[in-house]
């Protein structure tokens, strides 16, 4: 839906329910489900303020099911008239992140629908809070099939040869000349001596 800002109403203009919106988003798999927007005019500012419910396909970090993420969005956003090429460009202060523009006569609600949906999305989805993923032994999924395997957790053990390894290494690198302090890895602990 794109808004004429000169139709805008001095009392504002409210736009309830998704039916002006058949495609508002790049991608056709995400659903619009509710919109609740009211757009005012603020001088030469047109301020968009409401929520939005939208359903997003996602694939589990854990799991690596896709599942379905609804999400609610609060929107706040103020839009300035676009400054036309050749004008000074306009600094952006730290008060202004949800200012975004709107060029000539004309405002882009899909844009914001797009804008504010992403910003919603979780930067890593989980399909269930407690998702137990998959297994890291036999690469099944431990919701659907609990398998047996023995879990193995990192070994502090293994840890500390890995370092030892490391050193011998480099002192071999060194050999024929003193072990010196610069062939420690920067990792090294501080030693006991
Ligand atoms: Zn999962
Ligand atoms: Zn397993």
């Amino acid at each position: 839906m794109i808004i004429r800002v000169s139709e805008i109403p001095e009392d504002g203009l409210a736009i309830e329910g998704v039916d002006g919106f058949p495609h508002p988003f790049h991608d056709p798999t995400w659903v619009l489900e509710a919109l609740s927007l009211f757009v005012s005019k603020d001088k030469d500012d047109v301020l968009v303020r409401g929520h939005l419910r939208a359903r997003v396909p996602q694939t589990c970090g854990r799991c690596l099911e896709p599942f379905p993420f609804d999400l609610v969005a609060q929107v706040d956003t103020r839009f300035s008239p676009s400054p036309r090429i050749g004008e000074d460009e306009v600094e952006l202060g730290p008060d202004d992140l949800e200012v975004d523009f709107y060029i000539e006569d004309l405002l882009d609600l899909n844009r914001l629908i797009q804008t504010e949906t992403e910003l919603g999305l979780p930067m890593k989805p989980l399909c269930r809070a407690d998702c137990h993923g998959l297994c890291s032994v036999c690469g099944g999924n431990r919701n659907v099939n609990p398998c047996s395997c023995a879990v193995r957790l990192p070994d502090p053990r293994l840890a500390a040869l890995k370092d030892l390894a490391e050193r011998l290494s480099t002192r071999a690198s060194l050999r024929g000349g003193p072990a010196s302090p610069q062939g420690r890895t920067p990792s090294a602990r501080p030693s006991a001596r």
